[in-house]
């Protein structure tokens, strides 16, 4: 079986700009080469998962989104690091897009595209890890032996303490992912 780090992306590997779609927007959060290199390194399939509601709200389309992603990795490859997969949830239940409109079980907090990752990866859960700025980003740690890590500032404060304070089960919190990579490595 494999191991594999589940990396959100808007927020977590880059700055969050909203709806982000056009490569020039895109911008690395400081020190995310290293940190998936440090991951990489130690045996960790790199798998990013994302919410892509701004396909369903028709402010860009799949195509676009694979335009971008096919950007994004070859930026990181360029830099010498590189994602084994990205899953993406394109979903709402009241899309602009008829064809993306419905209650489906992949958008987080869901984890239908952790249950997908974990098939098509041969993945130990309870050798995983889970990474992101928003609580909805560790699902997969609910009820599973995954671990996760919250980081960055974006869910409210109350929310940031309880995590600090080992209120939700599995889930620690870092500043940044570079700092969660670096709590990763004292644990394997
Ligand atoms: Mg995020
Ligand atoms: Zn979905």
């Amino acid at each position: 079986m494999n191991k594999a780090v589940f990396l959100d992306r808007d927020g977590t590997l880059c700055v969050d700009r909203h709806y982000l779609c056009r490569f020039e927007e895109f911008e690395l959060l400081p020190g995310v080469p290293e940190a998936l290199k440090l991951l990489k390194d130690a045996g960790f399939l790199l798998i990013v998962i994302t919410n892509q509601s701004g396909i369903a709200r028709g402010y860009y389309t799949e195509a676009d989104f694979r335009d971008f992603t096919a950007r994004m990795e070859e930026y990181l490859t360029g830099r010498g690091v590189s994602v084994d997969r990205v899953y993406y949830c394109p979903h709402l239940p009241d899309a602009a897009v008829p064809s993306l409109r419905r209650t489906c079980d992949c958008r987080k907090p869901k984890t239908g595209l952790f249950e997908r990752a974990v098939r098509d990866f041969d993945l130990d859960l309870s050798a995983c890890y889970a990474v992101g700025d928003r609580l909805r980003d560790c699902a997969v740690c609910r009820g599973t032996a995954c671990r996760g890590y919250l980081v960055g500032r974006t869910e409210p404060e109350s929310v940031i303490r309880a995590v600090s304070e080992g209120e939700i089960p599995g889930v620690s919190y870092a500043p940044s992912l570079y700092d969660a990579a670096v709590d990763v490595m004292k644990s394997i």
